[in-house]
């Protein structure tokens, strides 16, 4: 257990002074991941918003209510549960991660996978969702809307892709259909 902790802490050090691709010039801080790292459970998200990299915490800003809500709806307790990103900077003026920002800042993630090893893993929006199906060999190319909200098993690990709590802030006729998915996580929290 103290192994563990001591892991994350250097891992979280070496996350917040990387500058290993070109983000870290337009971020105020990089995330490590944050939560539980006893957790079943793993939400890995596309990156930092503005709120975030100004703040430097995971999920503190518009989509981070949002998230809360689903949770709350859902029974699960934030506090359980251990949060992450692909990359771990600010991407500027939202654009989408380029293919050698997702290769440098990946094992970041990798080591943090291998380090909560949780049963469940729920990946929000189309970014997170390529990465984890492909490191995991579900899918080479991925069809989201198709896959979206499925539960896929590898080994004993469960992969669940969903859309992301930002989508709620424009569209916000879909709270019902994400909460049910926010369930079948709480389900499967439940199961392992
Ligand atoms: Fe380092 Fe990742 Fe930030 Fe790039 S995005 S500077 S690899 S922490």
């Amino acid at each position: 257990m103290r192994e563990k902790i001591n892991e994350f802490k250097k891992l979280s050090w070496k996350i917040r002074s990387c500058k290993k691709c070109e983000l870290w010039k337009t971020r105020t801080h990089a995330l490590p991941g944050e939560g539980n790292i006893f957790s079943k459970l793993m939400i890995i998200a596309q990156a930092p918003g503005h709120t975030e990299d100004r703040e430097g915490r995971m999920f503190v800003g518009p989509s981070g209510k949002k998230l809360n809500v689903l949770f709350e709806k859902a029974g699960i307790s934030r506090e359980k549960v251990f949060m992450t990103n692909l990359l771990k900077c600010v991407l500027p003026h939202n654009r989408k991660p380029r293919p050698e920002e997702i290769e440098t800042c990946a094992p970041y993630l990798d080591r943090e996978m291998d380090l909560v090893d949780p049963a469940i893993i729920a990946t929000l929006g189309y970014f997170p969702a390529r990465y984890v199906f492909k490191k995991f060999g579900i899918e080479d190319e991925l069809d989201f809307p198709r896959v979206c909200g499925e539960v896929f098993s590898v080994g004993a690990k469960r992969i669940v892709p969903l859309g992301h709590p930002a989508t709620l802030l424009y569209r916000g006729s879909l709270e019902g259909k994400m909460v049910e998915n926010y369930r079948t996580l709480r389900r499967l929290l439940d199961s392992v």
